[in-house]
């Protein structure tokens, strides 16, 4: 018999929408038996069933079509049942070695529409994407989103809550919206990660649930306060050459529900560019944006010591500006150690790096004094590259010898 997930019922109490499902064995694997609960930060009740059955569609159909599964619901909106073969083709151009299968049987596919109250909502983490977005739909009015569930894990409390304090300091006159949501704590992303390693380099969450994943979120909000516009930062650029990441614009921009549209935003700028883009805005706005960057800490702050958090930095200091103004806290002695040896430049973060040097050289009038930096005007990614792989031969060479192997 076919495999398939059927969603039975969507209980909405209050703030919380709770969705029941029952799943075919053979694909329970991929599952936790954990219930799947949004929670909001508002009264979702008049939200129709077909609307809310989104954001649980958009999360649980990559797996529906790797697995050649069927996905049951008794209601769904009709622009989004209408999407999903647009952006179904977004993953089948980007991963040609796997097949995208499935089928979506819907009972009631219903018609909402809603007039535009103007007003646009940004999914917002504080990071430089979405910074950068929010910073160019400044003027329609714009709502952050962000979700507790996706880089933070539900059950870190402290972590959230700094992350939510952050965001609320750092966009002063703007509303900011904030779910929880356990839409990655029901998916078993280490047997999806096993499913997928024989034919892409990526793992589940990066590349098949977290664009989408996200964007389903946003319906229920949008059907309530009318928006009819959602923007999704880029990380990537239109000169990234070979990458996949599950949002992208030839996803994000296919996926349509009610009268909202999603677009993928700022795709055209380098992240040297948004960077840039930031550091004018608070000079210009004598705006203060401060930026959270970091994934290596849980603590839902800037860890100043990991590549991300470095190059951001030293971004920031290409401009000519005080990174310390930014939300960081640098040690540049640390940083030039760091850099020099524990880091490897690979073809995705060394353009990102190439960048930040050219723009030091763009700056040098202003930097070529500055202590602080003046030894990053000589340094050479490709030696320390060199010299990375021959130390790892070096101690894979000493391990194999320890281990009694040739
Ligand atoms: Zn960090």
């Amino acid at each position: 018999m076919e495999d398939y997930i059927k969603l039975k019922k969507i209980i909405k109490i209050k703030n919380e929408v709770k969705y029941q499902y029952e799943i075919s064995d053979n694909i329970k694997k991929y599952f936790y038996p954990s219930d799947f609960t949004i929670k909001y930060g508002e009264n979702i009740e008049e939200v129709p069933n077909s609307i809310l059955a989104i954001p649980f569609t958009c999360n649980i159909l990559p797996i529906i079509w790797i697995t050649n599964s069927t996905l049951e619901i008794p209601e769904l909106d009709r622009d989004f049942f209408n999407s999903i073969e647009e952006f179904k083709k977004g993953y089948i151009n980007m991963y040609p070695s796997i097949t995208f299968k499935g089928n979506i049987k819907v009972e009631n596919i219903i018609k909402n529409e809603y007039e535009d109250s103007k007003q646009c909502l940004c999914f917002f983490s504080g990071g430089v994407d979405a910074t950068s977005t929010l910073i160019t739909h400044i003027k329609e009015k714009p709502i952050t989103l962000t979700l507790w569930g996706a880089d933070i894990k539900t059950s870190n409390e402290n972590g959230w809550d700094k992350v939510k304090e952050f965001i609320i300091e750092n966009t002063p006159n703007i509303e900011n919206k904030f779910i929880k949501s356990e839409f990655r704590t029901i998916i078993n992303e280490v047997n999806l990660n096993k499913k997928i390693e024989k034919y892409v380099s990526e793992n589940w969450w990066h590349g098949f649930q977290h664009g989408i994943g996200l964007i389903g979120h946003a319906a229920p909000l949008c059907y309530i306060h009318k928006i009819t516009k959602v923007y999704i930062p880029s990380t990537f650029t239109k000169d990234d050459v070979g990458v996949t990441c599950a949002s992208d614009p030839t996803i994000d921009n296919y996926v349509r529900f009610g009268s909202t549209k999603v677009y993928h935003d700022g795709y055209e700028f380098s992240r040297q560019d948004k960077i840039q883009r930031i550091c004018d805005y608070n000079q210009k706005t004598n705006n203060k944006l401060k930026l959270r960057v970091c994934y290596m800490t849980d603590k839902g702050n800037n860890c100043n010591e990991c590549e991300k958090c470095i190059r951001t930095i030293m971004a920031i200091k290409a401009n000519g500006e005080n990174p310390a103004d930014y939300g960081f806290s640098p040690d540049y002695k640390k940083i030039k150690y760091i850099l020099e040896n524990k880091c490897y430049f690979n073809n995705i973060i060394l353009p990102l790096w190439n960048n930040i040097l050219e723009q030091f050289n763009k700056n040098k009038n202003r930097l070529k004094d500055d202590e602080d930096v003046q030894w990053f005007f000589n340094i050479d990614f490709n030696k320390i590259n060199k010299r990375y792989l021959r130390f790892y031969k070096r101690v894979n060479r000493f391990i194999k010898r320890k281990i009694g192997r040739k």
